[in-house]
């Protein structure tokens, strides 16, 4: 083959390699900008318009992290407050807790009281900062060994730190919780939990995002005189587990719900809530993980579609619990928990 021939083989190459990429960044820009819309979901948002100082509050700070507040004692269910972006998942570069944004944070929320920090399990979109909030508080951080480990990274004292057994109560002020073991939601390949197994060491950071893993995940209960919450943080669950659970308020996570199909979601809405005996649901986890933290945006399309689940919900509470009300939070409102209406009598 002479020269010019290679040479012009090669330059075509190049071309089609070249325009492959071009037309391959586009449309996956375009899929990244195509997400449902929060606007298309017409469920009460849930916000109080008056509190009295004696109410059991939350404040939703995304995804699954939950502040509870009963004027005296606060408890932190997850802690995901630094917001590694979608190149740090991808590259799988180094990220480590957002220490301004997370002062920022104790602040703007009046983290003052912080008895306890649960993390529903050791992914980083669930536990990735309780070793940062649980230093700048005297709260102890509880959840399986491998968030113990996530806390130890961090250099919380071990005093501070509890592994904790399941069915055991633990009480926080007048709060009592309970957690109970729960599978997580099957969104890895082929039906796998996804980032699965334990974290056998001290999780020091920077580390990439795949250093947190699952290490078990659990179903809370958080109870108190004017009421009892469970909280799931992954769309997990387990046939029967939660029989001996009486709920008020269900937080139930969605992401990737839509993935797991319309009848998944029904055995999940009937095991978390009509089993559970909850009139009030408001769904978590169905944000953008890579958006900063407040940027409450859904996720693009090709990855899950909220707005879809948010549909099937609403068949689920008309076919089984009609007397359920199902709220949207807003992000960083605080809601007095208890006093949220039902749906009106009809
Ligand atoms: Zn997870």
């Amino acid at each position: 083959m002479d020269k010019d021939r290679i040479r012009r083989i090669a330059a075509r190459t190049a071309l089609s390699i070249t325009a492959v990429v071009f037309v391959g960044s586009i449309a996956l820009f375009l899929l990244w900008r195509d997400r449902p819309d929060l606007g298309d979901i017409s469920w009460p948002r849930a916000v109080s318009e008056e509190l009295e100082a004696t109410d059991v509050t939350i404040t939703w700070l995304g995804v699954a992290t939950i502040l509870f507040d009963d004027g005296q004692t606060q408890i932190l269910v997850d802690a995901f407050i630094s917001r590694p972006t979608l190149a740090d998942a991808i590259l799988q570069r180094p990220v480590s807790s957002d220490i301004p944004r997370i002062n920022a944070a104790m602040h703007d929320f009046r983290m003052r009281g912080l008895a306890a920090i649960i993390a529903t399990h050791s992914h980083y979109d669930h536990a990735m900062d309780v070793g940062a909030i649980a230093n700048r508080s005297s709260a102890s951080v509880l959840g399986s060994e491998s968030t113990a480990n996530v806390a130890r990274g961090a250099g919380v004292p071990e005093d501070q730190i509890l592994v904790v057994e399941p069915g055991q109560v633990y009480e926080f002020g007048q709060f009592t919780v309970m957690l109970y073991e729960s599978p997580h939601a099957p969104i890895g390949w082929r039906g796998a939990t996804p980032l699965p197994g334990t974290i056998d060491e001290p999780l020091e950071m920077p580390a990439p995002i795949t250093a947190w893993r699952e290490g078990g995940s659990y179903s809370v209960v958080i109870s108190h005189p004017q009421g009892t919450s469970l909280v799931q943080g992954s769309a997990g669950y387990n046939d029967n587990r939660l029989d001996d659970v009486q709920a008020d308020v269900v937080f139930l996570s969605v992401g990737m719900l839509e993935s797991l199909g319309r009848e998944y979601a029904g055995n999940y809405w009937w095991e978390l809530v009509t089993a559970t005996g909850a009139t009030r649901v408001i769904p978590v986890h169905f944000d953008d993980l890579t958006a900063p933290f407040g940027d409450i945006r859904l996720a693009p399309r090709f990855i899950d579609n909220f707005v879809k689940t948010a549909g099937w919900l609403d068949e689920l509470r008309q076919t089984w619990d009609k007397d359920v009300e199902l709220y949207l939070p807003v992000f960083g409102e605080k809601v007095g928990l208890y006093s949220l209406e039902g749906p009106p009598s009809s």
